[in-house]
């Protein structure tokens, strides 16, 4: 210990006595309740955990900046996105199904959250690394996700009731087919895009609404893992994407994502080919194409992991004006889905902590509750007549689309092109190569071939037949023609490794 060590203290302050030795009765005596230092320490420990997020539980995020670079005044007035404004951020990147210490390598879509620090308030995206998802109402997130976790019996993952979902719920196969082909193992976080997937609604300053879908592209240029280097990076290093990300900035070599926006006038959605707002579809770049917006640069590691990274908390609820939700189902349910998730996480004052506070000014009647650090001054009402904070109606009002019809519970109403494997389609036969075409097959041949049984397999096969005949004959025939070269139990018996294979998914 040198003079400019500092003494450990207990939570309190006071010094403390020794790091090493508890307070016994001679050396070999009992320990006493008086050690309250050992006490403190054992019970801070046992309460170190706070429960995982649920999905989304492994993950790491970094801080950072965003810079606007193109004039989109014309479609919002959000103070975030003005001409020569810079905002501080952080984000969090993660894979969805594993848990806390799950493999970075498993094939899964990547969470990509990005919380700005606007002058106007907390401004959150919650979004993926994949332009899509597997559902569009929420009422089927929860049994999605649950198919995609353990089985309630062996408490394994399992791909038949991954399949069985899948192949129960045809709005998948876009996502699905994205998934399983070369962008569901990224590389690094570096080196995947971000994607609201959402749409959105932007106000500019006349009170003009749009509809923008936002695409953070990667400048480290996409680039993914195949199936077997992302296995044999998830047995060498279970935490490569958190190590990679971590030691680049440490380095001083910035990871960046050039933000652009699609942008759809309000009146155009009624008519649009695909419905704009169902989860499961993209806006064709061709109908939208991609308006710059600024770029987002990550150059600050965070220095506690849990207080930073651990304790963000993300919700798509934070809003600031000039940007709205849409009528996009998904998106709704996630407004209240993401806070109800932190209020049971961390608690309900968890807005309070550093990472969460905004730099903007609370003015806010919320009080008390459990580890309430922001104080409360009086009055605690409103309306009141004591000079309280007071909601100015004619400068804010909310954002506001046309609503009516009977109350009902039904599917979306499709637009002209919609459908479940269109889009899905067009990915496999125009957009990827014979090469990434091949590797989608073997991707999706093996992962078939972990026991999924009948008549899931023969639904899957039906499924890619859906999205491409062409595909889905490869599929069927490749998963026939391995099956049939061993008897899978038999196989299974004589390699154990095959078991945990199931889990790199
Ligand atoms: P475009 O040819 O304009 O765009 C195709 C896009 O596909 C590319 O811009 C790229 O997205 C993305 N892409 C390239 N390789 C892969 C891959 N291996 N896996 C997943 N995505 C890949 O065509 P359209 O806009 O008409 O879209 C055609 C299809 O492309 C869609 O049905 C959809 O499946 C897919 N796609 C479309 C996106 C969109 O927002 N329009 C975004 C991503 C995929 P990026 O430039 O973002 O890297």
């Amino acid at each position: 210990m040198t003079e400019s060590t500092p003494a450990t203290t207990t939570d309190s302050g006071a010094p403390v006595e020794s790091d090493e030795h508890s307070l016994t009765v001679g050396a070999g005596g009992p320990i006493l309740l008086q050690d309250s230092y050992l006490i403190e320490q054992m019970a801070q420990f046992n309460r170190e955990r706070i429960p995982e997020r649920q999905p989304h539980a492994k993950g790491s995020g970094a801080f950072g900046h965003f810079e606007v670079t193109n004039d989109v005044s014309a479609f919002t007035k959000a103070a975030v996105f003005q001409p020569g404004t810079r905002t501080e951020l952080v984000t969090r990147f993660s894979t969805v199904a594993g848990e806390r210490g799950s493999p970075d390598t498993w094939r899964d879509p990547r969470g990509f959250a990005v919380k700005f620090y606007t002058s106007e308030g907390n401004y959150d995206m919650v979004g993926n690394n994949t332009p899509v998802f597997f559902v569009k109402d929420p009422m089927k997130f929860q049994h999605f996700i649950r198919s995609q976790k353990r089985r309630a019996d062996n408490n394994l993952r399992d791909h038949d009731m991954q399949w069985d979902f899948w192949t129960l719920s045809p709005e998948s196969a876009h996502q699905v087919t994205w998934l399983m082909g070369d962008r569901g193992i990224p590389r690094s976080w570096r080196h995947m895009n971000g994607y609201t997937s959402h749409t959105y609604m932007w106000i500019n300053a006349q009170g003009e609404r749009f509809w923008v879908k936002y695409h953070f592209k990667t400048d480290q240029g996409v680039e993914h893992f195949t199936q077997h280097e992302a296995d044999q990076m998830a047995a060498a290093d279970t935490d490569y994407h958190t190590r990679d990300l971590f030691e680049h900035i440490r380095d001083g070599e910035y990871p960046s994502w050039t933000l652009y926006v699609q942008v759809m006038p309000y009146d155009d959605a009624p008519s649009y080919r695909f419905n704009p707002f169902d989860l499961t579809k993209v806006w064709p770049h061709a109908d939208y194409p991609l308006v710059e917006v600024g770029r987002m640069t990550l150059d600050r590691n965070p220095t506690d992991n849990h207080a930073e990274i651990e304790q963000a908390a993300f919700q798509p609820n934070n809003l600031v004006p000039g940007i709205g939700p849409s009528p996009d189902r998904m998106l709704l349910a996630r407004l209240f889905s993401y806070a109800d998730a932190h209020r049971y996480r961390i608690g309900a004052n968890y807005q309070q902590l550093p990472v969460n506070a905004p730099v903007a000014k609370v003015h806010t009647y919320s009080k008390d509750g459990a580890m309430a650090y922001r104080k409360t001054t009086d009055p605690v009402y409103a309306p009141n007549s004591k000079g309280g904070p007071a909601a100015d109606a004619e400068r804010h009002a909310p954002p506001s689309w046309h609503a009516d019809g009977d109350i009902t519970r039904a599917a979306y109403v499709d637009h002209a092109e919609d459908d479940d494997w269109g889009q899905a389609g067009t990915m496999v036969r125009e957009v990827l190569d014979d090469a990434a075409r091949d590797r989608l097959v073997d991707n999706v041949v093996g992962h078939l071939l972990n026991d999924v049984s009948e008549p899931v397999l023969t639904r899957a096969f039906t499924y890619w037949s859906n999205i491409d005949k062409t595909i889905g004959e490869r599929i069927a025939k490749g998963v026939r023609a391995k099956a049939g070269e061993k008897d899978p139990k038999a196989a299974q018996q004589s390699n154990p490794a095959r078991t945990s294979m199931q889990h790199k998914a």
